[in-house]
């Protein structure tokens, strides 16, 4: 039996880079995935590549900072399944400017989405978890978090707030066996950071003891363990996995 079978997963931002890594990662481990993503295409073609590997699949083309489109994704799910045993909020986005020039709205879309988005999302599924007496939630943050980032204020409050966002659901609901952990990735290279300028990358390649950008599916790796039954002792911790950026 597969690690995972019988599970459902729900990966938030899967149309593309590590989501679409992490909800592949768990299909091959054996979870049913739920593919969330902001762009229809996008879903479904992270969906189709699920069913491929021979497990159930959902195309959820869902705006994660929309309060009414999710609780309305996450009721149509728990009607069609047994329930939901993992949860990686892992949609994001960046709006980069330095604080003085940054514009409420820049603020507003990378907080609705990174944090407001988790909330959403985890508020959703608890009753779904609390039944179950079991569950994962698994929240994709950053390096940026720990440690500041010049340039992306907006960026890091959001990333910080998960951590004590994660840590908090842990504690409300460690007594139903249910755990919450964040996975800190460092640069991962996915469209977020194929952007950056090469000095830029070099400037970063150079604060990375292990000397190269993260790839998808090391942070896919992390989550499949974090979901796994090997983590079921581990609860509102976070995971740095940055090449030794932070340590
Ligand atoms: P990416 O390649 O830009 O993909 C982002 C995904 O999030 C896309 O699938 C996108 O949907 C989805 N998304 C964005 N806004 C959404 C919304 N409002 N509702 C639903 N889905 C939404 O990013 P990535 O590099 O894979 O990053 C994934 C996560 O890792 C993010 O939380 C990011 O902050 C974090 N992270 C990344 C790095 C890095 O170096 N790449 C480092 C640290 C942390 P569509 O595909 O439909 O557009």
């Amino acid at each position: 039996m597969s690690l995972l079978e019988n599970q459902v997963a729900v990966v938030t931002g899967a149309g593309r880079g590590i989501g679409r890594a992490i909800a592949l990662a768990l299909a091959e481990a054996g979870a049913d995935v739920a593919c969330v993503s902001r762009t229809e295409a996008n879903s479904r073609a992270a969906a189709d590549e699920v069913e491929s590997l021979g497990r159930r699949a959902w195309a959820l083309a869902v705006d994660v900072g929309d309060a009414k489109a999710v609780d309305a994704a996450a009721a149509d799910l728990l009607k069609e399944t047994e329930g939901v045993h993992i949860l990686v909020n892992n949609a994001g986005v960046t709006r980069d400017g330095l604080l003085m020039r940054m514009k409420e709205e820049d603020w507003d879309t990378v907080l609705d989405t990174n944090l407001k988005g988790a909330f959403l999302f985890t508020k959703a599924l608890t009753r779904n978890f609390m039944k179950l007496r079991t569950g994962r939630i698994i929240n994709v943050a950053s390096v940026v978090g720990l440690m500041g980032n010049a340039g992306q204020a907006n960026y890091a409050a959001s990333k910080a707030g998960l951590v004590g966002f994660t840590k908090s659901v842990a504690k409300e609901l460690a007594s139903r066996s249910v755990t919450a952990n964040v996975i800190a990735p460092g640069f991962i290279d996915t469209d977020m950071t194929s952007g950056l300028k090469e000095e830029t990358r070099e400037m970063a390649r150079s604060h990375i003891p292990l000397g190269a950008f993260g790839q998808p599916s090391d942070i896919a790796a992390a989550a499949v363990f974090l979901a796994g039954p090997g983590a079921g002792y581990i609860t509102g911790q976070v995971l740095t996995v940055d090449g030794g950026m932070v340590m």
